[in-house]
C-alpha cells in the first residue's frame, strides 16, 4: 500500500499539491540535472508556514523524504527530487516587506534574490548578496546554500545578511531565531548553523535580511593577461594592497565562449582577463588606477579603464554570460573549489595540468578576489569515453583544493554531486559531529535525504 497522499491532499488548499507527471517533472532537477534525480510522489506549493507545517507533521508521520526547493537553480543536485518523496517547492511564497527603520528586508523563501534588491532601492537601500544567478534564485536557496556573488569580495555573502530565520522542522514545529536586531548573542548561535544547511536541518519559511544603504556608482577596469598564471598574481597582490568591490577572472576558454555566445567586446587573444570595480566615492577612480597598476606589474599588457558605470556593468554582464555561454560547448561538471587567495596561482595552473592530462576541456571563471574558481569541466555527454575523463577531472580538481588547504564548495554547496568528497575535507570527527547534528534535528532522515551527508 502507498502512502496515504489523500490525507495530505484533503489537509491543504486543493491547488496546493500537484501530481501531474507533466507537472512534476519541472521539479525534477535543479540546473546541474543530476542524473541520479529521482521520481516524487507528488509537488507541494503552500502559501504560508502553516501549510509548511503541515505537510512535514504528514511527512514525518509516514516518513516521506522531503526536498525542500527554492527556484531550482542550484548547480549541486541539492534539490533533485527524491523517488517516493514529495518536493516541498516555497515558489509561491513571495511575499516582501521592507523596514526602512530597522534597515531590514522581511521575506518569504520564494521571493528571488532580484526582487528583494528592487524592493530595498524603493528605499534607497541594497541587498548586497549578487549570485550571478540572481535573477533566477530565491532567498530561500540562497539562504540554504549561503550563496556568494560578485560584490562579497567587499561585502560578505548571505550568511553576513541574515538577522533572522522562521524556520519548520522536520516534525513540523515552527520556530523563529533571531529578529532585526543588529546585536544578539542570546543562547546559541543557532541562526548560523540553519544558513548553507541546504535543506537538510529545515525548512525557512521567512527570513529578515540586514540592508545596507544604496552603493555608490562603480568605476570599472578590464585587465588582459598572457597567462592565468599572471592574473592570479594580480589578484594576490590587489586583494593584499585593498579591497574591491569586484574582482572577476575569466581565462581564455571562458572569454572565448562569451564571445561565440553573444559578441560582448571582450578582448579573445587575452590568456585570462580580470574584471575590477571600486565604489569608494570619491575614491573609486583612484582605487582602480591603483588596482590597474597592480595589474600592470603583474604582467598585464591592456588595461581598460572606465567611471561610467553603465560600461562597467557591460562587463559584469559579459561575466554572468560564462555559465550559459559554456553550456553550449557540451555537458558541464560544473565546480566551486576555493583557496586561501595566496594559493589560487597553484590552484589555477593545477587546473590547467588535470585539463591537458585527462584530455578535457576545462575553463574557468571565478570570484577571484574570494579565492572561489569555476572549473567546468565540458565533455560530450553521447561518449561514454569523454564522460569517464570528465569525472576523473572532475574529482581531480577537488582533490587537488582540499591539498591547497581549500575546499570542495565556496559557495554553491555539497548537494549529492560533491558529497563522496566532503569527508576528505571534514574528516572523520566533523563528519560524526555534522551527522549527530542532523539525527539531533531530524531523527528520521526525511529531510533532503541523500545531500550532503
Ligand atoms: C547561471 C547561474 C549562475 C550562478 N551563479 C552563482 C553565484 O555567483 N553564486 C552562488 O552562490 N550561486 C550561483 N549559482 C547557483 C544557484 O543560483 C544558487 O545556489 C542559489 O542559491 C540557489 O537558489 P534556488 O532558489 O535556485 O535554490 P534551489 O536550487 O531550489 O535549492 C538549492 C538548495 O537549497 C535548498 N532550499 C531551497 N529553498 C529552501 C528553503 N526554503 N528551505 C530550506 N532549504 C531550501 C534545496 O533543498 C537545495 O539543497 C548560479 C546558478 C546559475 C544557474
Amino acid at each position: 500500500m502507498g502512502p496515504p497522499l489523500d490525507e495530505l491532499v484533503g489537509a491543504l488548499p486543493a491547488d496546493a499539491v500537484v501530481t501531474d507527471p507533466v507537472l512534476v517533472e519541472n521539479y525534477r532537477y535543479d540546473w546541474a540535472r543530476d542524473p541520479g534525480a529521482g521520481v516524487p510522489l507528488a509537488v507541494v506549493r503552500p502559501r504560508n508556514t502553516g501549510e509548511v507545517q503541515v505537510a512535514m507533521r504528514w511527512a514525518s508521520a509516514h516518513r516521506i523524504p522531503v526536498v525542500p526547493r527554492g527556484a531550482g537553480s542550484g548547480l549541486s543536485g541539492g534539490s533533485s527530487a527524491v523517488d517516493g518523496g514529495i518536493v516541498l517547492s516555497l515558489d509561491r511564497m513571495r511575499d516582501i516587506l521592507i523596514d526602512p527603520d530597522c534597515r531590514v528586508a522581511i521575506v518569504e523563501p520564494g521571493a528571488l534574490n532580484a526582487a528583494v534588491k528592487a524592493a530595498a532601492r524603493e528605499y534607497g537601500l541594497w541587498y548586497p548578496p549578487d549570485p550571478s544567478s540572481f535573477e533566477l534564485c530565491s532567498i530561500g536557496g540562497n539562504i540554504a546554500t549561503n550563496a556568494g556573488g560578485l560584490c562579497c569580495v567587499k561585502y560578505g555573502v548571505t550568511t553576513d545578511y541574515v538577522l533572522g530565520l522562521d524556520l519548520v522542522l522536520a516534525d513540523g514545529t515552527a520556530i523563529s531565531l533571531g529578529g532585526p536586531r543588529l546585536k544578539d548573542v542570546a543562547g546559541l548561535s543557532l541562526l548560523k548553523l540553519f544558513v548553507g544547511s541546504e535543506g537538510t536541518l529545515a525548512v525557512v519559511t521567512r527570513a529578515v535580511l540586514r540592508l545596507v544603504p544604496a552603493q555608490l556608482p562603480a568605476s570599472t577596469m578590464v585587465a588582459s593577461f598572457p597567462t592565468v598564471a599572471a592574473a592570479a598574481e594580480a589578484v594576490v597582490s590587489i586583494t593584499r594592497a585593498m579591497r574591491p568591490a569586484m574582482l572577476e577572472l575569466m581565462d581564455s576558454a571562458s572569454i572565448n565562449a562569451v564571445e561565440d555566445y553573444a559578441s560582448m567586446g571582450l578582448d579573445r587573444r587575452a590568456g585570462a582577463l580580470l574584471l575590477g570595480q571600486s565604489d569608494a566615492g570619491g575614491g573609486a577612480s583612484a582605487e582602480v588606477a591603483r588596482m590597474a597598476e597592480l595589474c600592470e606589474a603583474a604582467g598585464a599588457g591592456d588595461v581598460f579603464r572606465t567611471d561610467d558605470p553603465a560600461e562597467g556593468e557591460a562587463f559584469a554582464v559579459a561575466r554572468r554570460a560564462a555559465f550559459p555561454a559554456i553550456e553550449k560547448r557540451g555537458s558541464i561538471l560544473l565546480e566551486d573549489v576555493g583557496v586561501p587567495i595566496p594559493k589560487l596561482p597553484a590552484l589555477l595552473t593545477g587546473i590547467e595540468a588535470i585539463a591537458a592530462r585527462t584530455g578535457v576541456e576545462i575553463p574557468v571563471v571565478a570570484h577571484a578576489g574570494d579565492g572561489n574558481t569555476h572549473p567546468i569541466v565540458v565533455y560530450d555527454i553521447t561518449d561514454p569515453d569523454s564522460a569517464a575523463r570528465a569525472r576523473t577531472a572532475f574529482d581531480e580538481v577537488m582533490r587537488l583544493a582540499i591539498s591547497l588547504g581549500g575546499t570542495i564548495t565556496g559557495e554553491h554547496g555539497v548537494g549529492r554531486l560533491k558529497k563522496a568528497h566532503l569527508p576528505d575535507q571534514l574528516g572523520p570527527d566533523v563528519m560524526a559531529l555534522t551527522r549527530r547534528i542532523k539525527d539531533a534535528l531530524d531523527p528520521l532522515g526525511i529531510l533532503n535525504p541523500g545531500a550532503v551527508l
